[in-house]
């Protein structure tokens, strides 16, 4: 058969990511880590989507990676995809693309596809055409199991009131969460929209952006609750190794590279407070106002992200975000640097003045602030947030909570504000020169940096894994 005489030298994967933020910037990672291992990497993009990420990819090639773009072609009907800026919302309905991929797949037969947990309807069109499918879902282990012990166990229907805690059984620490902390599916019993359940069972594994020695105990757990083939293959960000990538990534930055690194060169190091709620969340103005008021009466110097929290609408209604003279104080003062916009965050944490990260705790943030060895203030608002702050704070112990406890998805506005008070406290407790608390949390985050590190260099476990990964492909593709 013809198939016999094209025998590939190389294995040949396609990457399907999600159009958010959170989720495609790591598959792109992820698709780039793979073609450093030998693979040939092609990435299926929107057409508006791609432009982003193409100095990084054409870097690649003239370093002779093997890693193309195959942008799908948008029916005229898919307004939604055509408009997304990449941060579109979890529940965005990306089916219009059902038939692009299935044809492309009959006619290309890769080896494999690795597609995001968040396209619902791939499993059905992907598995027909019998090209091994693989799922990538953005999240840690920890995290897994929590989902795992609350759909199975449901421990938190034994509560009286949301606010009550409850233990998640069977684990390898006590962990406690309150109802209000859970998702509201969750909450009312209901399954998350979409068949990405079933998409997860059917599948041959699934590649998770994290490393073994950050959460060792869960990934066991993870991987005997569940028998499914898991690549811990992270953390994905330490691929991007040169400045224009870190600045490059994601996003235009909106504000240029050498300012910022200029703004941070003249502030002592661990001295600025990095504020960032990742790629979608928003905040009431209300919410935003308590908390530049809280960041203001710290007295710390910040880097504050305010690029997507602005946008919550109220009632048309134009709100006052911040206390009267706010931004021309701080900027006079070189006591914070506001960012309208997109941040090149990899820069800014990895830069040696920046000693802490206010993060909404999305998978992502909270992975690259462990591999800059900056510990965090946690406030979760939505999505596993919630179960990732307990990792931080109370497992690896490298943060500490500013008091968020109402998980809200993403656009909605939350019932309960986070004051000023708890947020100067919480910013004084971090940033401070005293707490001998915070010495060591920094030391244990600079620890858990470099084992970052090395799992990803040769000889490290997620190096290890992405090879094992790339054989098994080859194993069933030959
Ligand atoms: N990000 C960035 N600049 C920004 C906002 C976000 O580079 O101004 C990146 C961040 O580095 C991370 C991703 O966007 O890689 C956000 O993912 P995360 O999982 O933290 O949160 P999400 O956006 O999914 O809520």
């Amino acid at each position: 058969m013809a198939s016999q005489s094209i025998r590939r030298q190389r294995v040949h994967i396609f990457f399907f990511p999600f159009v958010g933020g959170g989720h495609f910037i790591p598959m792109i990672d992820l698709s780039r880590l793979f073609a450093s291992h030998g693979a040939t990497s092609v990435i299926l993009t929107i057409p508006n989507d791609a432009a982003v990420f193409q100095n990084s990819i054409q870097r690649d090639q003239e370093s002779g990676l093997q890693i193309h773009l195959h942008t799908l072609q948008l029916p005229p009907d898919s307004a939604v995809l055509k408009t997304t800026d990449m941060s579109a919302p979890p529940l965005t309905d990306t089916s219009c693309l059902q038939e692009p991929l299935h044809n492309l797949l009959l006619s290309r037969r890769p080896d494999c596809i690795i597609t995001d947990t968040f396209h619902r309807w791939a499993a059905d069109v992907i598995d027909v055409t019998g090209v091994p499918r693989i799922i990538f879902n953005g999240n840690c282990c920890f995290s897994r199991c929590c989902d795992h012990v609350l759909e199975t166990q449901l421990p938190h229907n034994k509560v009286e009131s949301d606010s009550e805690p409850f233990l998640l059984p069977g684990r390898p620490d006590k962990i406690k969460l309150c109802r209000s902390q859970l998702p509201i599916f969750l909450r009312n019993g209901i399954e998350f929209p979409g068949k990405s359940k079933k998409s997860e069972q059917n599948s041959f594994g699934q590649v998770i952006n994290s490393f073994y020695a950050l959460e060792p105990a869960y990934v066991d757990y993870y991987r005997n609750v569940t028998g499914k083939k898991t690549w811990m293959v992270g953390p994905v960000s330490l691929y991007n190794r040169n400045q224009e990538d870190k600045a490059e990534r994601g996003q235009p930055s909106a504000i240029d590279k050498y300012s910022c690194l200029n703004w941070l060169d003249s502030h002592k190091p661990n001295s600025v407070l990095y504020v960032s709620f990742g790629s979608l969340a928003r905040m009431s103005s209300v919410q935003i106002y308590e908390l530049a008021s809280g960041l203001e009466a710290s007295g710390k110097s910040f880097i504050w992200v305010v690029g997507k929290i602005l946008g919550i609408e109220e009632n048309g209604e134009a709100k006052k975000h911040f206390p009267d003279g706010f931004e021309e104080r701080i900027s006079s003062s070189k006591r914070g640097l506001i960012i309208k916009g997109w941040a090149p965050q990899l820069l800014i944490l990895e830069h040696e003045s920046v000693g802490g990260f206010m993060t909404h705790c999305g998978w992502n943030s909270t992975l690259e602030a462990v591999c800059a060895g900056v510990p965090m203030i946690t406030w979760p608002l939505s999505a596993e947030q919630f179960y990732n702050e307990k990792l931080v704070a109370e497992v690896l112990k490298i943060g500490l909570r500013v008091g968020s406890e109402e998980w809200a998805s993403w656009n909605m506005e939350r019932k309960v504000v986070v004051g000023r008070e708890k947020v100067e406290a919480a910013v004084r407790r971090l940033m401070g020169d005293d707490g001998g608390e915070v010495v060591e949390m920094r030391r244990r985050a600079k620890g858990l940096a470099v084992e970052g590190r090395r799992a990803v260099e040769e000889g490290g476990s997620s190096f290890s894994d992405m090879d094992a990964l790339i054989k098994e492909i080859e194993s069933f593709s030959r």
